[in-house]
């Protein structure tokens, strides 16, 4: 008999799922969010293109240009900072249709003989996102690379040069790890079958302790009550992701942008969420044919960057970050020359990105460096210990 082939149909992931879970049980959270998004046959970054305006979700760069290039104003400024080396390595995890990037290359054009200077390299996994991506950047692609990890676009130490790495919205997809309390004890939560054969929320055996979550919480913590943490994909992700970035920035100096939403400090809360079509929907419905991600817990992300020896600033909020980057003379200029409702369509789009509540501060910064370099511009001078 032949087997389908069930790459094509619209439940390839759900049978998959269905004979996973037959056959050795409930999947974990963080296993359910890998498969659905970054399965190479089903995964859902790899077979659709799901961002913009017209896609499933839309994301800064996509909103507006205002984005990517008060970005590369300040890759310009922090090329600066690091004494204007002759090479920089400039990466970007997870870098969607590419859009960030070419305004990134464009602005950073403010400085002559610095877009000669800069290699720049993508990290992304999905061959389909890559394409866009190489259309993106067509006309502006020299020196671009693709990668599926850091390590492989780092592999080769002995060359390494400054590097600036930009992240946007990239560590909301890793897989997060959820646990439920359940008759007053932590569980890790899963996904299981219901009657119908259908997905359904369940939990796996108790857990001793979440050493992430400080006795504050846990003591207030009521049934039905779940807690999340990255640190175990974070972790797991050490020799493609930390490592080769631990070993980049003991060599040369080294600086990395995270910009995501998120929270900072450990919480309760259930932030898992499913997009489609620009709503919400339901994380069990249709795996892999929507995005589905959870906030990021910046408290957390600043202390694995600290434990491999890299110096963190922030987080601040995209409000703040683009504000001290010159959002409102950017924006002016951008408006010299346009007629009424071409100006309308700029500044509703651009104002969106700092908008509060929204984007403004619901989006937060963190930047890391290298030991011993200066604070990134345009975060505030941290705070003496003993003050
Ligand atoms: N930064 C883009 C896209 C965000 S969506 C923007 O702002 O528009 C997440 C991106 O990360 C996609 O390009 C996705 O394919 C990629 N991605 C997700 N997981 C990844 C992984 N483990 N390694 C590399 N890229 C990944």
């Amino acid at each position: 008999m032949i087997s389908p082939d069930l790459s094509g149909a619209p439940d390839g992931l759900l049978e998959v799922l269905r004979r996973e879970i037959c056959a050795s049980g409930p999947v974990p959270v963080a296993r359910y969010m890998d498969m659905c998004l970054t399965d190479p046959q089903h995964g859902y970054y790899c077979r659709r293109d799901a961002i913009g305006a017209t896609g499933d979700f839309i994301t800064a760069p996509e909103i507006s240009q205002i984005f990517g290039e008060l970005l590369g104003i300040w890759v310009a400024a922090t090329w600066q900072q690091l004494g204007e080396p002759e090479h920089l390595h400039l990466i970007e995890l997870g870098p969607g249709r590419g859009t960030m990037m070419r305004d990134v290359l464009r602005a950073m054009r403010v400085l002559p003989g610095l877009r000669e200077r800069v290699k720049p390299g993508l990290v992304e996994i999905s061959p389909h996102l890559r394409a866009t991506q190489r259309a993106t950047l067509a006309g502006d692609d020299q020196g671009l690379t693709w990668a599926d990890s850091l390590q492989d676009i780092l592999d080769d130490p002995t060359d390494a040069v400054p590097t600036i790495i930009l992240a946007n919205e990239f560590f909301d997809a890793l897989p997060v790890t959820q646990f439920v309390r359940v008759g007053g004890q932590w569980h890790e939560r899963a996904v299981g079958l219901d009657a119908e054969n259908g997905l359904a929320w369940t939990h796996l055996s108790p857990v001793a302790e979440l050493p992430d979550l400080p006795e504050a919480i846990d003591s207030r913590a009521n049934d039905g009550d779940i807690f999340e943490t990255r640190r175990p994909a974070l972790i797991a992700s050490a020799p493609t992701l930390l490592e080769p970035l631990a070993a980049v920035a003991s060599r040369v100096p080294t600086v990395l942008l995270a910009i995501d939403y998120g929270h900072e400090g450990p919480a309760i809360g259930d932030t898992l969420q499913a997009m489609r079509a620009q709503t919400y929907a339901d994380v069990l419905q249709a795996p892999g044919e929507q995005d589905i991600t959870s906030h990021v817990d910046f408290a957390e992300l600043a202390g694995i960057l600290e434990a491999i020896d890299l110096e963190t600033d922030g987080p601040i909020t995209q409000s703040e970050f683009l504000s001290g980057l010159g959002f409102a003379s950017r924006l002016e200029r951008l408006l010299i020359g346009k007629d009424a409702s071409q100006a309308n369509a700029i500044e509703t789009a651009a104002h969106r990105l700092v908008a509060e509540p929204g984007m403004g501060n619901h989006f937060r910064v963190l930047g890391a460096r290298s030991r011993g370099l200066d604070p990134l511009i345009p975060f505030p001078a941290p705070v003496p210990a003993d003050s």
